[in-house]
């Protein structure tokens, strides 16, 4: 009865131990609160970078806009600042019509078809194409992006843009509405990608009329979205595709992997090795100011802030996130 009863008390022990232990390794609310909080105080002054202004709307946008959410798999919301005040997603749109392509033609497709290597060179750059004989190298640079575009499936302009919008809306748990300003701006100067757009097609590499989906892929990054919308994107990809919020499986879980590791290797631009090195976070910016990042299984991060760096990075965004990451030791190659 005695031995009984002392091994009885030692499995409570050990079982107390380990409860409190992995207690300890958990993030509470308040500590994520805490950090979101240090962190928008730190920078918040910080002014350093200047709006995008080769897209005339973009130079007029409120550059004191900052805004941090951070959503967990769980749908728990964490935020400060500027969250629901919107700003074009530019380039970020590129992660959702590449994920949607993958879920109409796969994997495979994308990776063949698009590529998913760095390009090493600007995010416009058309030697990049010339170089690596009509592969647009990735889907996160405009070459990449405007095949993507071409390649969703639809009879029609109309329908391809209805498409692609509900599936960012999906996405995002609500429905995105377009900049019209950002927009009107940009469809009036967008020489360069329509260029792109007409040398991938004389390589045959497009799946559809070059300029059309040129039009198409500048609406998609002229949809507005917060910090907010842009963390509820991300935890649908940390949540392996469904939306923590909507509780909508939106893509199949097996493309998400996929789509983290071009966000990994190709999301921030130039620099995008730096921000790998820096945080262990898949992520992708816009020249709106948006940064996206996922922190896969745990937690989708939305940052706002317009003024960007000479790589086209929003300066406030990368110093937020890079701070809450290493605070809270969520850097998943850490893990
Ligand atoms: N619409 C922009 C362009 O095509 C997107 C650029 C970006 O955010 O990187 O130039």
């Amino acid at each position: 009865m005695y031995i009984k009863s002392k091994s009885l008390l030692l499995s409570f022990l050990v079982l107390f131990v380990l409860n409190s232990s992995s207690l300890a390794s958990q993030l509470t609310s308040q500590k994520i609160n805490q950090v979101i909080k240090e962190a928008y105080n730190k920078y918040k002054g910080d002014m350093g970078g200047k709006n995008a202004d080769y897209i005339d709307a973009l130079s007029v946008v409120d550059s004191k806009i900052f805004g941090i959410t951070f959503v967990d798999v769980d749908g728990n919301v964490y935020e400060i600042g500027d969250t629901k005040k919107v700003v074009s997603i530019q380039s970020i749109s590129k992660v959702f019509t590449a994920a949607l392509v993958m879920s109409e033609k796969g994997a495979k497709f994308v990776q063949n078809k698009i590529g998913v290597n760095a390009t090493g060179l600007a995010f416009n750059s058309i030697i990049a194409i010339e170089q690596h004989g009509g592969s647009a190298l990735n889907p996160f640079v405009n070459a990449g992006a405007i095949q993507s575009t071409s390649w969703v499936g639809a009879k029609d302009s109309k329908e391809r843009w209805m498409k692609i919008k509900a599936n960012m809306s999906a996405f995002a748990g609500r429905d995105l509405k377009l900049n019209k300003d950002v927009y009107t701006s940009e469809v009036n100067d967008n020489k360069r990608n329509q260029a792109i757009s007409k040398l991938l097609d004389a390589y045959g590499r497009m799946g559809s009329d070059p300029l059309e989906a040129t039009t198409v892929y500048t609406k998609q990054c002229s949809l507005n979205v917060s910090a907010h919308d842009l963390a509820i994107m991300g935890a649908t990809l940390a949540n392996h595709g469904k939306n923590p919020a909507t509780n909508a499986q939106i893509i199949d879980s097996k493309y998400t992997p996929k789509i983290m590791a071009i966000m990994a290797t190709a999301g921030l631009y130039d620099n995008a090795g730096d921000w790998l090195y820096d945080t262990g976070a898949p992520a992708k910016s816009g020249v709106g100011g948006g940064i996206l990042a996922v922190i896969p299984g745990k937690f989708g991060i939305g940052i706002v802030s317009p003024p960007l760096d000479s790589y086209g990075n929003s300066v406030r965004a990368q110093l937020a996130a890079k701070y809450i990451i290493e605070k809270l030791g969520l850097n998943p190659l850490a893990q």
